[in-house]
């Protein structure tokens, strides 16, 4: 998104506080750019210190007011200081995506070591869970969680079996605790499709592979970062606010449920 895109869009997150995790590149610096350009204030954060300052300076570059963290979603002690120096800084949380996974693994379910496994459900379920633990006192009446699962969560594919079931996971979870948190906060999960960033490259960079997942798609095209960020933009926003516990599938019309 370009620089002179902040006048063409709206500015639903103006005083607001958002915290992105995963958020130095792909979809969640999607997310990170879109709620900035709003007038949010971001909180950005991934594993590594070099990854997280050039992104902050992408999005400084941008006129777009950031803290920039690291924060590993599985290590308690940085999940902690994430939290604790958003408030710090701003006073309060208004909105918090949860986007951090890891697919480390082609195994079918049954090979997959139990320590994969393990690793699969702490990053892509457990963490959101004790992150929501620690920013609970600070979400303001109002507030907006998004969580981003999977179109692989619906059926999960043999290929990334643990990954599919881990995004299943979600859809329940946004459901419990949409229920839990309401009704001052707001618990939604985004589930894209295919979008060809570093994550997906294993699938994307390949051009039949490529081809393939096009096809599956009924707009006959990849999704982009913008694409998932919009989503979940409306989502965060006012403008979903009497939308909570659903998920939003952002897949160009593959299959997903009735
Ligand atoms: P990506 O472009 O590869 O970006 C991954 C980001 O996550 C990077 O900023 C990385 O930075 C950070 N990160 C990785 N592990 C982390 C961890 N344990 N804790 C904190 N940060 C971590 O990936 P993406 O495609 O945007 O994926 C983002 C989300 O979208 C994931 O939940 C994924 O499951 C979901 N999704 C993606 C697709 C797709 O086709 N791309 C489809 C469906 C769902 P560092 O290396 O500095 O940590």
């Amino acid at each position: 998104m370009e620089n002179n895109n902040k006048s063409k869009i709206g500015q639903r997150f103006h005083g607001k506080v958002a915290i992105i995790t995963a958020s130095t590149q792909g979809i969640g610096f999607g997310i990170a750019q879109r709620l900035g350009l709003e007038g949010a204030s971001l909180v950005i954060s991934s594993r590594k210190q070099k990854n997280v300052d050039e992104a902050a300076e992408k999005l400084r570059a941008q006129g777009i007011e950031v803290l920039a963290i690291v924060c590993h979603v599985s290590n308690p002690q940085q999940r902690k200081n994430l939290i604790d120096k958003t408030v710090q800084r701003y006073g309060k949380i208004d909105v918090l995506v949860s986007n951090a996974a890891t697919n480390p693994t082609v195994d079918n379910l049954l090979q997959t070591p139990d320590s994969v496994l393990d690793k699969q459900w702490e990053i892509n379920v457990k963490a959101s869970i004790l992150l929501l633990k620690d920013a609970a006192p600070h979400l303001q009446k109002g507030s907006s969680v998004v969580i981003i699962s999977s179109i692989a969560g619906f059926n999960p594919p043999a290929a990334m079996a643990m990954y599919g079931v881990t995004k299943t996971a979600l859809f329940g979870l946004t459901k419990a605790l949409a229920s839990e948190m309401a009704p001052n906060t707001r618990v939604n999960c985004v589930a894209p499709g295919f979008v060809p960033t570093h994550f997906a490259s294993f699938l994307t960079n390949n051009d039949d592979t490529r081809k393939e997942l096009e096809e599956k798609t009924m707009l006959k095209r990849l999704g982009t970062t913008e694409d998932m960020a919009a989503a979940t933009a409306f989502l965060a926003s006012d403008d979903a606010s009497y939308i909570t516990g659903e998920t939003l599938v952002v897949a160009g019309g593959m299959p997903s449920r009735l």
